[in-house]
């Protein structure tokens, strides 16, 4: 994957000390970078932490699969939009790499932070966040995605007028353990009328050709 352009993040660093506080749930004249916030609300509550350093600082971490650079990128520059002051790095992990900024106000962003595993507390949107989410419906959803969920490609072999044919057919899982985040999920679709249902307790299936199709315009396979 591209380090170079990995580092590009790192070497932009913050560029007004000043300003670093500049929160836009604090102080409501500074902008927030809306599409680039669903994006990032989607993964944080896909496969997003945060966690309280010293002196107040708190660090957002998305954990990304090394095998998609494409979302990695994608993650790195969404952090970067709604914290625009911050500073991206990444970090290793076993088997992954995790997208990492820190800032004072990120639970001011995303007042879903709380003690504990997000599947073992109440996952509920503000107001504010869910009108993000009704304007850039899917933003969110492809973070969502990107983050735990799949595309992959069911397929079956027919006899048809004799002869063998291959069909294939694409469908999406999402997967969380937190019920309330697999509702949000359900309710995103809702939205946009893509068809969806539970295969079980811990996954939401899309898997109809309409509804596959409309997802495609909005997450498409994984890079
Ligand atoms: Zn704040």
């Amino acid at each position: 994957m591209s380090r170079a352009a990995l580092r590009e993040w790192r070497d932009r660093g913050p560029t007004s000390r000043k300003r670093l506080s500049s929160c836009p749930r604090c102080q409501p004249d500074t902008d927030l970078d809306s599409l680039a916030y669903a994006y990032l609300l989607g993964s944080y509550l896909g496969d997003g932490c945060i966690s309280e350093l010293r002196r107040g600082v708190f660090s957002l971490r998305v954990t990304c699969c090394l095998d998609y650079p494409g979302i990695i990128m994608e993650t790195g520059d969404a952090m970067q939009a709604v914290h625009p002051h911050g500073r991206v790095s990444t970090a290793d992990a076993p088997g992954c790499l995790n997208v990492v900024a820190y800032w004072k106000h990120w639970p001011c962003l995303f007042p879903q932070h709380g003690p504990g595993r997000k599947h073992t507390r109440p996952i509920v949107l503000a107001p504010w966040q869910r009108e993000i989410v009704e304007q850039h419906t899917g933003r969110f959803l492809r973070g969502l995605f990107h983050s735990d969920g799949c595309r992959f490609t069911n397929w079956t072999e027919k006899t048809v007028a004799g002869a063998r044919r291959r069909y294939e057919y694409p469908r999406y899982m999402f997967t969380n353990r937190s019920t309330d985040i697999l509702a949000l999920c359900g309710w995103a679709l809702d939205l946009l009328d893509i068809d969806w249902r539970m295969a079980n307790a811990r996954n939401l299936s899309v898997a109809r050709r309409a509804a596959v199709a409309a997802l495609d315009r909005h997450v498409g396979p994984k890079s």
